[in-house]
């Protein structure tokens, strides 16, 4: 016997009952976001490897351990894991700096990462995300929170939204230094991991799990109080521009996103309607990224969020499948065929019934489909029922749709 086929670990078919619930969160992000004026972009599945590799960080756990990369003759390419990197590439390749700043940016689609699978994680997942480009203002930092916050609200989820500040690269690397050799004279007390990684990355030192580990952390010296005047100024702005909006959030000092390229601002959104991975989205600034990747010095402000922890903690409602205005039974034939086409070119929703059905069979399957009407040919008329009243006559061919227009009734 041959092996049964399957989808690939880590991935899920979107089946016809979970499109109500998607087509209803890509609806309203298009709402919400476009009444803001950010523009949908997308950008390929499949990136030159250098734009992770330079976008997201050489030391991080995606470019590390989570690409799928593959050559193509000379070229390294990868199925992109995140969204911002790609976006900035394609700022850059489409010169839109010369276009009006900020550049506001939406997208929705897949993303790859060979994590992994657990509930609510996957190797293929999807997003949707913002980025706007080309203002270091704070109210683009508050605004794109605020946006995250009320789209998530639209859809039913509860989160907590947890903020931080990650200051200037400069300040990052003194404090760097600063944790590295306070790490260093605690090492005996880390997990192995954690000590391996002092040099390479040690901000993940905060988001260990192990005891001692953490023990050590809670006495550790925090980013937040080694901003420098102009970092600490941004961020009491964002901080009350969101308190003006009305949002609420935590500041937590621990904050750390697993990429490299955030400068300032960073947050997260979590909700307790999910279990271990409550993570539904996050962000935060990226003033260096676009220069990173070619293009000239270009501040940036974005999120991203997983469409399938949205759908799973705001509980998808079972979506109702818009109701057929006609159905036609009883035979494929030209006539019946035509019957169909005629009506839906004048706008119905119209079926045949493919299924060669009996009477009893057509009729049972028109109600469940919640058909207003039923037209089957009778000689040379056609028959035709409505299925809420169950009056039915027959009336002629080429009248059958402009009843069905009329309606209610015969
Ligand atoms: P990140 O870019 O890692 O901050 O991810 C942003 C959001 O995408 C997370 O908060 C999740 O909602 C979602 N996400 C990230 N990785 C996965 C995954 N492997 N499976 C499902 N959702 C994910």
């Amino acid at each position: 016997m041959t092996e049964k086929l399957q989808a690939p670990r880590g991935t899920y078919d979107v089946l016809p009952e979970d499109f109500a619930a998607r087509t209803a969160l890509e609806a309203k992000a298009r709402e919400v976001l476009g009444a803001a004026g950010y523009e949908r972009i997308e950008t390929p599945a499949l990136e030159q490897t250098e734009v992770f590799a330079r976008g997201v960080g050489a030391s991080t756990d995606i470019v590390q351990k989570e690409m799928y990369t593959f050559d193509e003759g000379s070229e390294s390419l990868t199925l992109r894991p995140e969204g911002t990197a790609p976006v900035c590439r394609a700022y850059v390749e489409h010169g839109m700096h010369k276009l009006a700043q900020p550049v506001k940016l939406w997208y929705l689609g897949a993303y790859f990462r060979r994590e992994r699978p657990q509930a609510g994680r996957y190797r293929q997942f999807w997003q949707v995300g913002v980025e706007a480009l080309g203002s270091d203002e704070p109210a683009v930092d508050a605004e794109v929170v605020v946006l995250l916050v009320t789209l998530l609200g639209e859809m039913g989820v509860e989160a907590t939204l947890r903020l931080s500040s990650l200051g200037t690269p400069a300040t990052r690397a003194a404090y760097r230094d600063e944790l590295q050799a306070y790490l260093r004279a605690n090492s005996d007390r880390l997990s192995a991991e954690v000590r391996e990684r002092i040099d390479l990355n040690p901000l993940r030192a905060f988001d260990a799990d192990h005891p001692g580990t953490r023990e050590v952390m809670a006495g550790a010296p925090k980013l937040l109080d080694r901003l420098d005047a102009s970092d600490r100024e941004h961020f009491d702005e964002v901080r009350r521009l969101l308190d003006v909006a009305g949002v609420r959030y935590v500041v937590d000092p621990t904050l750390v996103r697993g990429l490299d390229y955030y400068t300032r601002t960073v947050f997260e959104v979590t909700s307790e309607q999910l279990g271990a991975q409550s993570g539904v989205g996050g962000g935060g600034r990226y003033d260096g990224l676009v220069e990173e990747l070619g293009g000239p010095p270009t501040p940036g402000m974005g999120w991203a969020a997983g469409i399938e922890r949205i759908l799973l903690a705001g509980g998808r409602a079972p979506g109702a499948a818009a109701p057929v205005d006609l159905y036609v039974a009883l035979g494929m034939g030209e006539t019946e065929f035509a019957l169909a086409h005629e009506a839906r070119r004048a706008g119905l929703r119209a079926q045949l019934d493919l299924g060669g059905r009996s009477m009893k069979g057509a009729l049972k399957q028109a109600n469940r489909l919640g058909a207003r009407y039923v037209a089957w040919v009778d000689g040379a008329g056609v028959q035709l029922r409505d299925m809420e009243s169950g009056e039915q006559r027959e009336v002629p061919r080429d009248e059958v749709v402009r009843n069905v227009l009329r309606g209610p009734g015969l």
